[in-house]
């Protein structure tokens, strides 16, 4: 058996570009990514589009959009295998000239048939080898005016046998697998025969995919080996389930990575949500990229499904938005502050932000409350108005909108008037800042009234207040 060579450590990510790049893709080139990252190797990204009906460009570019956000940069790539056709043609030619591949003849049908003739026998429902050539063996008249396929001559005896990256030791027997098409009657190559090609051209050295996928690999490993090539280690990782335990799907909300850059997820935070779910490094949850490149190897990948919780994904991001620059934070939320009407630029955004950021979990969070600074001025419930404004609370606003006009703009000096005029007034904390925060804020939760007060700006309170 060829052994992969000790060489540089390559890894690649070979989505099919039939839709989003899902959660599940994004976790699989996550941990491709890193395993390269952390053996110092390459990461390539392979784009596997040869299903002309079902891939699209909008797919290829959601699935680039997806990574470049999640700032898993191939080293290599991206290669389409669309572009490897005379390549893999070229190859099926070499393989029909060894004699490790051959041409078939038999119709879908008479497959179809000899299928339910091993089911009735009680054997696995097999192509029965009516073109496979052997020594000896007469095969039967080629029919006139009908293409053949091409299929994988695959040892009919012994196992094939890996050792996975997450589920150990796997073996086959030989005898449960079909002899591949490798070839459709046009000469187009399917599946997994592409596959095969471009992880050896590539000179993948570790191919991690989901399990759906494990079926496929004693097949793949077969033509690696007819083809004397390398074979690379595999790993074949559990799928994520939704939080009620079903596979993960639509029903449990975004499973597009791109919605969660939408909801106002960062970058960082999903990678280290992501990286935990399948595999952990002790009791670790938050973790840097380059700690988790400095960690990823294949001991501690989960053999386990592994279940998404947007609870912690929150708790995650809410952490990653508490840790962030606020200058980066104003950053990003200023375009969806625009979005939403608002005009960031006349307040001290980053200072909002900081203000802000502790009760938020996402960005779409942290822009609705920064709405409060730079949105339209939201009018005050009247029913909560009779209840906390009475004629006492009017007279002590007025006094706090005359003295506005003096003091210090600036939180301490805020907080120094209001509470003059309370003193002035006889009157208790919240009796002023409730009725203060209903008419400037149009709601009476807000942080502390007199940070509030000096991010609004004095022009923006007074008018508030004068409008009152
Ligand atoms: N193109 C396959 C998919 O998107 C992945 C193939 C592989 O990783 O070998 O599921």
């Amino acid at each position: 058996m060829t052994q992969s060579p000790a060489t540089r450590v390559r890894t690649r990510f070979a989505p099919s570009p039939t839709g989003f790049l899902h959660l599940g893709g994004a976790r699989t080139a996550l941990y491709a990514w890193a395993y390269a990252k952390h053996h110092q190797g390459d990461f390539v990204l392979r784009i596997e589009d040869t299903d002309l009906e079902r891939s699209t460009p909008e797919a290829v570019q959601a699935i680039l959009d997806g990574m470049a956000w999640l700032g898993l940069t191939p080293d290599e790539g991206p290669f389409y295998q669309m572009q490897h056709m005379t390549r893999y043609k070229a190859v099926i030619t070499q393989m029909l000239a060894d004699g490790t591949a051959y041409h078939c003849y038999s119709t879908p049908e008479e497959v179809n048939a000899m299928r339910e003739r091993a089911r009735e026998l009680g054997l696995k429902p097999k192509y029965d080898g009516t073109w496979r050539p052997e020594l000896g063996k007469t095969l039967p008249v080629v029919p006139a005016n009908q293409a053949p396929v091409v299929r994988f001559k695959n040892p009919l005896s012994g196992a094939t046998q890996w050792h996975d990256m997450v589920k150990g030791p796997i073996s086959i027997n030989n005898e449960e697998l079909d002899d591949l098409i490798i070839a459709r009657p046009d000469g187009t190559p399917t599946y997994n025969f592409c596959v095969v090609v471009d992880d050896w051209d590539m000179n993948i050295t570790h191919v991690l995919r989901g399990d759906d996928h494990v079926n496929n690999t004693p097949r793949q490993i077969n033509i690696l080996k007819a083809l004397n090539a390398p074979l690379p280690e595999y790993g074949h990782l559990p799928m994520i389930l939704g939080p009620d335990g079903e596979k993960l799907s639509k029903r449990h909300g975004a499973v597009s990575v791109m919605a969660y850059e939408q909801e106002g997820y960062l970058a960082e935070a999903m990678i280290n949500y992501l990286a935990r779910l399948g595999w952990s490094h002790g009791d670790e949850e938050i973790f840097s990229r380059e700690q988790l490149v400095q960690w990823f190897d294949s001991n501690s990948l989960s053999k386990s499904a592994s279940q998404w919780d947007p609870k912690k994904l929150n708790w995650v991001n809410a952490h990653y938005i508490k840790a962030a620059d606020n200058h980066w934070l104003a950053d990003a939320i200023s375009p969806r502050l625009v979005a939403l009407g608002a005009d960031p630029l006349k307040i001290d955004l980053p200072q909002a932000v900081e203000l802000l950021k502790d009760r938020c979990e996402t960005l779409v969070q942290l822009t609705e409350a920064s709405l409060l600074f730079c949105g339209a001025p939201v009018a005050p419930d009247p029913e909560l108005v009779a209840k906390h404004i009475n004629d006492e609370v009017r007279r002590a606003v007025a006094d706090f909108t005359q003295e506005a006009t003096e003091v210090q703009w600036q939180r301490q000096a805020i907080g120094a008037l209001i509470k003059s005029v309370l003193a002035q007034h006889q009157m208790k904390m919240p009796q002023l800042a409730i009725p203060l925060r209903l008419i400037v804020a149009g709601t009476t939760q807000t942080p502390a009234i007199d940070a509030v007060l000096e991010i609004m700006g004095r022009e923006a309170v007074l008018k508030r207040l004068r409008s009152f």
